[in-house]
């Protein structure tokens, strides 16, 4: 466990420890996904796990949130970086964070990018696990989401599974896809 600031690392076994102690105020009813896009995994040396962090940062004020957008992040490594205090609202989905967890996976998992490490696929796999199980979320496509399902404009969810170029987040190869399809194929039966 290492702090700098706000941000806590993490490994997967520490979080389960940490995230036992936690008692939320506020009410956490689903979960999202992301990709970072960038920072991606070229930008990842082992050891920048809270320069990374910082920098993304910055870069959510710039674009006018009062911090880092995302509560948690996840690392090719496996590690897991608290950002965003849990009982905080994310600014994740624009319109959409009620009640939302943010996971920022970092990597950039459109197809023909970042080939998602082992450790990384399963820190996602149990870090999703235990925060189900923590705040008693079923799994399904409402509670358990992608950014790339939800119109950029109004926060509502997309009537239509359509290719979107403009946000594929968390990635076109995300857990071999990110349409609800390959959600329901692939990623959802995970935590059954
Ligand atoms: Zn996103």
């Amino acid at each position: 466990m290492k702090q700098v600031g706000k941000f806590l690392l993490l490994e997967v076994d520490e979080f389960k420890k940490w995230l036992s102690l936690f008692h939320p105020v506020r009410t956490i009813s689903h979960i999202q996904q992301h990709h970072t896009w960038i920072p991606s995994y070229k930008h990842f040396d082992g050891d920048n796990h809270f320069k990374l962090c910082d920098s993304m940062e910055q870069s959510h004020i710039k674009r006018g949130f009062d911090e880092i957008a995302q509560n948690l992040t996840t690392f090719p490594d496996g590690k897991i970086m608290i950002c965003r205090s849990l009982d905080k609202q994310p600014a994740g989905i624009h319109l959409a964070n009620k009640g939302g967890i943010c996971i920022e996976n970092t990597g950039d998992f459109d197809k023909g990018r970042d080939m998602m490490t082992e450790t990384q696929k399963n820190t996602i796999i149990t870090l999703t696990g235990l925060l189900l199980k923590k705040f008693n979320i079923t799994p399904n496509s409402q509670t358990l989401v992608y950014h790339h399902w939800f119109d950029l404009e109004t926060g509502k969810r997309k009537v239509t599974d359509e290719p979107d170029s403009i946000k594929t987040c968390p990635g076109t190869n995300f857990f071999g896809g990110n349409t609800v399809k390959a959600y329901n194929d692939n990623f959802l039966p995970l935590f059954k």
